[in-house]
């Protein structure tokens, strides 16, 4: 079932202060729990019509129900017309708003939002970390290479940089982690779970990190969390975050695709509420993991280690230049929004894998799956098609860590998402915002689904091919 994405002003900010993350209230109405407008039509044309029956049943009293023509007759037909019309209208007025990601109204709005400006606090406080996992080696020697010539915590021009290992025992080992995945231990449960002799090394990290860069979720975290890796797939530089409607990453991530031409640069959105975020990014006041590859995990790769130095760089500029005043303008990125992860076909006994990536899927991350497209080829050598419905964008293609947690690939829905023209408070200033947390409360905007109906240009094909 499709995940509504619930913002002011189409809909209600449920979010907790503090929280970027959307709420979900497919609950309420059926109109909500459309996969599409026409769901939500379809939906809104069937209570309409019952409630019309209901109507001339109630209105029965006076009339024959064998004929419509009496009941229009009835004095009461008439205060049940009026209701219904009433009750009617408030449904559709809903649907369009709740179902703003189909409607007219979405595109007005998005088109107001690239106009506006946000006035938003500035970001004096940045960490980069690198080694969350040990064995993704390009965030293990930039963030060795940054502390070599710096200090830990370096006082740039307009920012302080403060720079980490996040898990020196795996990365010292040239392992993911050594007890437990530390890129999993930053849910509140686990942070706030009492440390014994037998806690994993990681969950202890996990809360020496929170003390360092967060406490997460309160306002004296850390400006920006940026957590740096690498993955096996062909994915090219890929910001991962829990929010599509935090300002600063969305800009940063524009920044980055504009200043970038020798690879694609892309945006990961995980529909996960805060309390539930489970990455080290998750602790800063605005954070993301910028994810590159391929590169095989325990090794080094020159060019995929500069372009995680050259993003670095720029998203280091980007803050320089938000806190000295520059405007960013507004505009419309896109943005892929994380669907389901499909596991390899399996034993039902062994639970050992029965088939492999298919070659026409191997390597292809973010180019669009369609139904009954190659999705794994069977040792046997049988080919094993994609049966899903909707056309999705699939991404961690055959990643190496993901084997274990028994995900072959993920998919994703691609959106066009507008961001508001932002820059900092100026002194004295009150900001239009104070975090990015409100911005979600306050201030939302739409985006128009490209899904399905995309087509893959050829420049995109040869960005996708290695
Ligand atoms: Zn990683």
């Amino acid at each position: 079932m499709y995940k509504w994405s619930i913002s002011w002003p189409y809909t209600f900010p449920l979010t907790r202060k503090g929280s970027q993350v959307n709420t979900s209230l497919a609950g309420w109405s059926p109109a909500l729990q459309c996969t599409h407008f026409t769901g939500w039509l379809v939906s809104c044309s069937a209570v309409y019509t019952l409630h019309w029956l209901a109507g001339l049943l109630l209105c029965s009293v006076h009339t024959s129900l064998a004929g419509w023509s009496p009941a229009l007759q009835c004095k009461h037909f008439t205060g049940w017309l009026v209701s219904c019309s009433a009750v009617n209208t408030l449904y559709w007025l809903a649907g369009l708003l709740l179902c703003s990601k189909h409607t007219l109204l979405a595109a007005l709005c998005s088109e107001e939002m690239d106009k506006r400006e946000v006035v938003l606090p500035a970001l004096p406080r940045v960490a980069v970390c690198g080694g969350t996992h040990g064995n993704e080696l390009s965030g293990v020697y930039l963030v060795r290479e940054r502390l070599k010539s710096k200090r830990v915590v370096e006082e740039e021009e307009h920012v302080s940089v403060v720079t980490v290992m996040s898990n020196p025992r795996a990365v010292q080992h040239c392992r993911r982690y050594t007890e437990a995945d530390l890129n999993r231990c930053f849910t509140r449960a686990t942070l706030s779970c009492p440390v014994t002799d037998k806690t994993p090394y990681e969950i202890v990290r996990s809360q020496e990190l929170n003390s360092l860069l967060g406490p997460k979720g309160s306002q004296e975290a850390t400006d920006l969390v940026c957590d740096l890796h690498n993955t096996t797939a062909n994915m090219g530089l890929c910001f991962i975050a829990y929010s599509d409607r935090d300002w600063i990453s969305l800009h940063i991530y524009r920044y980055l695709q504009r200043k970038m031409a020798n690879i694609p640069v892309r945006f990961l959105h995980f529909d996960v509420p805060l309390n539930e975020a489970y990455s080290l990014d998750s602790v800063g006041k605005h954070g993301f993991a910028i994810e590159i590859g391929p590169q095989a995990h325990g090794i080094i790769r020159s060019s995929i280690l500069s372009a995680m130095q050259e993003g670095v760089q720029h998203m280091l500029d980007w803050v320089r230049l938000f806190n000295s005043g520059t405007q960013f303008e507004g505009g419309q990125v896109e943005v892929y929004t994380m669907v389901k992860n499909l596991d390899y076909p399996r034993d039902p006994e062994t639970c050992g894998l029965t088939a492999a990536i298919h070659p026409e899927l191997q390597d292809r991350d973010f180019c669009l799956l369609r139904p009954n497209d190659p999705l794994f080829q069977t040792f046997s050598g049988e080919t094993l098609k994609y049966k899903g419905a909707e056309p999705l964008y699939p991404f961690f293609v055959n990643e190496c860590a993901y084997y274990e947690k028994g995900i072959a690939l993920s998919l994703a829905r691609r959106r066009s998402v507008g961001i508001p023209s932002v820059r900092s408070e100026r002194e004295g200033e009150q900001g239009t915002f104070k975090s990015g947390a409100e911005e979600t409360e306050e201030d939302e905007m739409e985006e128009t689904e490209e899904e399905g109906s995309a087509i893959e240009t050829e420049c995109e094909m040869q960005r996708c091919s290695l």
